[in-house]
């Protein structure tokens, strides 16, 4: 199907027409409408039940065959898209493939078609009949509040799978964006997140939508895409006419049809401003993370999942300071062997061009699962507090096959590029000096079996996620080549409060004085002992945070890509000695609040000085 400008005869009214939606992606842009709407299929006639079912069902499997192709093209565009949206529409086609497998939806609609129906009708009764279950489920209430948004989002699920199988058996084609001009503003009654995975975010200045809410995947994706939208704006299509001037502002939710000048003179200056902030952080990402009084930090982007490769290159950071090897055990059968995580290694590391790659061993247990090391009877087991428990450093050393094959992988995949290799939840000096015998001894075994591999071995470091890694850094430090101070954990385990748990999450609090005491205690250790330390955790994203932490001692940072831009604005923004004043005064100060309460205090005297 074309995307039109839709041309109505309906003659809209004129003047400004102020609307309100539900805001679910900032940014302001003023544009005009290009209204596009989907070609409607034929009507299905559900009352037939003399089709000749072998010819229906070999008329379903080919629509099957096409929707399947459709859903790996989109997934073949996921690298394209920014971090979270990979994320998120990745794993939405991914329940899209699963329906269209041996699903529960399959098994309805061949059922159908055993009644001699149109295989139009099947696939429509069933996926009505499924979203209709998953609405108000018989014999049960009908969910309420979060229940009730994912039970929406379910049957939305099966609908869309549901016209896209109705689209491939009719012949009827799938909308395009392509004949959108340049910066027009994207209107149409509803989006689908596979729609939405079509955007190009250059060409299309925002979007609004008649229907839709913030918490479905439409709304994640534009969000991820960074395109200014409005959704669930009702009454949108009935006023809005041919290529009518809107100003929409995703922020607030206001979409203005036809502003007036003075509506339209302030939007400009809005998308102006939107437009430098966004430039301004682009800049950055070429200048260097150097405060305001000279000194250089180093700032590094965390890896979860290898398709934040792109992401990360687009940051600006200086290589990955922590890569999270978890992803390799995630939602596999089996435990991948040297070579296939040597596979996985080897072309993130070459990816960093040079920047340095810090590969940390799984970190198995307390709230992190894997199926692969649990059908493999590797696990924290029957601990009544898996985060006490066997986990990190201590899973791997009582299952020394895993780390022994994971350090050969790394070891191999080193030659690529330079890496350094991570031990998480270490709590004692034996048992780092237990991994790095292990680590030794595999470097030894390759370099018999004439493997080429880095001489000497690259760095080996620790997490210092625990009170005892902390206050036993000075002694850590003699053995580890570098420390990373992951505060995720570091600040659960002070303040012994769970890191994922909704009723004590006020308790939990990275900026709470006795943490950032261990801070300080593992940057001096380091210091001390010359070894370089970085911090990993999520406070390392917080632009307020980072200043404080550089009075702590801390000169690397690693943080999600996305935050790359926005720390290095505050830290080029600060200076050294507002940095150790503030943590002198941060040492001292009676809790998180209170500490916070500086950090925005100091952010204010500086805002936007680092842009330049
Ligand atoms: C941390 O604990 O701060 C950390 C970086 O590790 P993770 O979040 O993976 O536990
Ligand atoms: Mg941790």
């Amino acid at each position: 199907m074309k995307t039109t400008e839709r041309s109505t005869a309906r003659r809209p009214r004129a003047g400004e027409v102020r609307l309100e939606g539900q805001p679910v992606s900032s940014g302001v842009a003023i544009g005009h409408a290009a209204i596009a709407h989907d070609p409607e299929p034929p009507p299905i006639d559900t009352t037939r039940r003399d089709c000749d079912p072998a010819h229906e069902r070999a008329r379903l499997h080919e629509a099957i065959t096409r929707s399947t192709a459709q859903l790996r093209r989109l997934h073949d565009r996921l690298a394209l898209l920014p971090e979270d949206g990979q994320v998120e529409i990745g794993s939405l086609l991914e329940v899209y493939r699963r329906m269209l497998g041996p699903s529960r939806l399959r098994r309805g609609i061949e059922a159908r078609l055993g009644h001699g129906m149109l295989a139009e009708a099947a696939v429509q009764l069933e996926t009505e009949a499924l979203a209709a279950f998953m609405l108000s489920p018989p014999g049960r209430p009908a969910p309420e509040g979060e229940d009730a948004v994912a039970a929406r989002r379910r049957a939305g699920e099966f609908r869309e799978i549901g016209r896209r199988l109705v689209r491939n058996l009719s012949g009827t084609p799938y909308r395009s964006f392509s004949a959108i001009p340049d910066g027009a503003i994207l209107v149409a009654e509803q989006l689908r997140p596979a729609d939405a995975a079509l955007i190009d975010p250059s060409r299309i200045a925002a979007v609004v939508t008649e229907e839709g809410g913030s918490t479905g995947h439409t709304a994640i994706l534009l969000r991820a895409l960074g395109i200014p939208a409005v959704l669930a704006t009702h009454g949108l299509l009935a006023r809005i006419g041919r290529r009518t001037r809107l100003v929409v502002d995703g922020t607030t939710g206001q979409v203005i049809l036809r502003p007036s000048t003075r509506t339209a003179a302030a939007a400009r200056v809005a998308v102006a401003a939107y437009a430098r902030e966004r430039q301004a952080l682009g800049r950055l990402r070429r200048l260097p993370a150097r405060l305001s009084s000279g000194e250089v930090l180093t700032l590094q982007a965390n890896l979860e999942i290898p398709a934040e490769l792109p992401m990360i290159a687009q940051s600006g950071a200086a290589g990955i300071g922590l890569l999270r090897s978890e992803f390799l055990f995630m939602n596999a059968g089996t435990l991948p062997d040297e070579a296939r995580q040597e596979a996985l290694y080897r072309p993130l590391i070459e990816a960093m061009s040079g920047d340095p790659v810090t590969i940390r061993v799984v970190d198995w247990g307390s709230e992190k699962n894997s199926d692969a090391l649990a059908q493999a009877g590797i696990g924290a087991g029957s601990d009544v507090n898996p985060a006490l428990g066997v986990r990190g450093i201590r899973l791997l050393l009582r299952h020394r096959a895993l780390l022994e094959t994971q350090f050969a992988a790394i070891l191999r995949a080193a030659t690529a590029g330079p890496v350094r290799v991570l031990l998480p939840m270490v709590s004692s000096p034996a048992e780092l000096h237990a991994a790095r015998e292990v680590y030794a001894r595999v470097g030894r075994r390759l370099r018999r079996k004439g493997v080429d591999i880095p001489d000497p071995l690259p760095p080996l470091g620790i997490m210092i996620e625990t009170p005892a890694a902390a206050l036993m850094a000075d002694v850590l430090a003699q053995e580890a080549e570098f420390l990373a101070i992951g505060t995720n954990d570091l600040t659960m385990y002070t303040l012994a409060a769970d890191r994922a748990a909704t009723d004590v999450a006020g308790l939990y609090d990275p900026l709470h004085p006795a943490v950032l005491r261990l801070v300080r205690l593992a940057a001096d250790a380091g210091l001390r002992q010359r070894r370089p330390v970085s911090l990993c955790g999520e406070m390392a994203s917080d632009p307020l945070a980072v200043p404080l932490m550089v009075g702590l001692g801390v000169r690397s940072f690693s943080m999600h890509a996305s935050a790359v831009p926005h720390v290095k604005r505050a830290v080029r923004a600060a200076a050294m000695d507002d940095c150790r004043r503030m943590a002198c005064r941060a040492l001292e100060a009676a809790d998180g609040p209170e500490v916070s309460a500086m950090l925005m205090a100091y952010a204010a005297t500086l805002r936007h000085a680092g842009d330049g």
